[in-house]
């Protein structure tokens, strides 16, 4: 590492990234290019002499941004957010620049004592209770997604129970999740050899505004039970990625814990939401949870990925995950003195991703996240206003966070009841490249996601939305 050629590269690249964001809005929102497009525009292999960066950068503006579909835009509403800020920006920029991999905590003491740190700030911004906290028996650690926190959450629950009834069992444990909740449930069942017919998918609708029913859950633990099989894992969402839909947390933790059963909140989304006052009922009842996750990296200013993930019981992951070479033994794991997260996820090798969430608390302070938040919900409000103003347009589920699920009204006597209406009016807005939503299907209805939450995102975006999906509306309408 040439410190002074880093100095000038990262000047410029600096200047590069800050003149990207001058300038953001004035591209396709949604990458128009088709596949395989790059390699019809960079050589067949790499360059045997260096070259020069400026030929890199002129190669970024002509062949790689126009691959880019801008997450970061202001006019970007599909799937859910994804976070970027300039305190986050830096937290990366200065883990990239120490690089260090900080698996045990002897690898860099700083590194694992600050994730500590940072995670007990957060636990105590969302009011978790102490058991989550590394002064208890339990604490956090930074996964790369939630995904892979579900993972190990599952995994680190199989093995609990299986150590009780014995590993011949496995083909008998059971899985209970709703058919709202993320397929990582069902990835990660698939990893840890969860037998596939055994992840309980149970069914919800409208009239519980899809979230889990209890009796269904109940009924379905107790038919389980009756034919010898081992009800050990319940995974709720508040926040569900199709519609936001919340679980009822507490029911379902004490239905949870009179069965014996592990029980995991995955509030990937809607957790950031939770360290404002107004919010937080919605993860009432998390005292009865074995983990709890929410993504900073979705909602909460702080560069992809940094996922957290919280357990009242650090034992049972330590217990699943952890391994001990030779090449790996130190003092201050042998005395058993430090945390090693090492043995808290699947890899070995972690990143300091505690930077940029610290960054994060800091530049911005608990009073300001909490303003963040509640501006992207009053948009997420203004916007669904606008939605119930015009009478061809529906709202199909209730707004809880910043989402917004609504469709056009199909005309009476449509043959698949606006599935293809909607559909063309999601292809029509995503290909003008002003505007970029996401869809899903709710109660067999194509459907529109609009989810504020892009950092830059203000009124003004919200009223050209409306306008690019009023005309595209009035265009498709014309046909039917
Ligand atoms: N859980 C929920 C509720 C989500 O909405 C998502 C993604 O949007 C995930 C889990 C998966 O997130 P990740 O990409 O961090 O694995």
């Amino acid at each position: 590492m040439d410190a002074e050629q880093l100095r000038e590269y990262g000047h410029r690249m600096v200047d590069f990234i800050a003149d990207y964001y001058k300038s953001i809005e004035s591209f396709p929102v949604l990458s128009q290019v088709k596949p395989g497009y790059l390699a019809e525009l960079l050589p067949e292999s790499a360059p045997n002499d260096p070259e020069c960066l400026q030929d890199v950068f002129d190669d970024i503006l002509q062949k790689i941004i126009p691959g880019i579909t801008h997450w970061q835009s202001p006019d970007y509403f599909a799937y859910f957010p994804s976070n970027s800020s300039t305190a986050g920006f830096l937290g990366e920029m200065l883990s990239a620049g120490f690089n260090i991999v900080g698996f045990s905590w002897v690898t860099s003491p700083a590194a694992t004592e600050l994730e500590v740190i940072v995670l007990d700030w957060l636990a105590k911004m969302l009011k978790l209770p102490n058991q989550f906290l590394s002064t208890g028996k339990g604490g956090g650690v930074i996964q790369g997604t939630a995904s892979e926190a579900i993972l190990v959450v599952l995994l680190a629950a199989r093995d609990k129970i299986l150590r009780k009834v014995g590993k011949k069992s496995l083909e008998k444990l059971v899985v209970y999740a709703s058919d709202q909740t993320h397929s990582a449930l069902q990835k990660a069942c698939q990893i840890a050899g969860i037998f596939p017919e055994n992840l309980r998918v149970l069914k919800t609708d409208l009239t519980s505004n899809y979230a889990l029913s209890l009796e269904v859950v109940s009924e379905t633990i107790s038919s389980d039970l009756s034919a010898g099989l081992i009800p050990f894992f319940i995974c709720a969402t508040v926040g569900t990625t199709s519609s936001a839909a919340v679980d009822p947390i507490s029911e379902l933790g004490k239905i949870a814990k009179a069965f014996n059963m592990w029980f995991h909140i995955d509030a990937a989304y809607a957790g950031s939401a939770c360290i404002c006052p107004e919010y937080r009922h919605y993860i009432d009842g998390v005292e009865e949870a074995d983990s709890f996750g929410m993504n900073a990296h979705k909602w909460f200013l702080t560069n992809f990925d940094c996922s957290v993930l919280w357990v009242q019981d650090r034992s049972d992951l330590i217990q699943s995950l952890s391994t001990n070479p030779e090449y790996l033994k130190n003092k201050a794991s042998q005395e058993n003195a430090v945390v090693d997260f090492k043995d808290w996820q699947i890899p070995l090798g972690r990143r300091f991703r505690s930077l940029k969430l610290w960054l994060v608390l800091r530049l911005y302070g608990v009073a300001n996240l909490q303003s963040y938040i509640r501006n992207h919900i009053r948009l997420a409000e203004q916007f669904e206003q606008l939605i119930t103003s015009d009478s061809r347009f529906e709202v199909v589920a209730p707004r809880t966070f910043s989402l917004v699920c609504f469709r056009l009204i199909p005309p009476p006597n449509d043959q698949d009841n606006g599935y293809k209406l909607n559909h063309s009016l999601l292809d029509a807005v995503n290909s003008s490249g002003k505007i970029f939503l996401s869809h899903t299907v709710l109660s067999g209805n194509f459907i529109l996601r609009f989810a504020v939450g892009a950092p830059l995102t203000e009124d003004r975006h919200i009223k050209t939305a409306w306008q690019v999906l009023q005309d595209q509306a009035t265009t498709l309408l014309k046909d039917y």
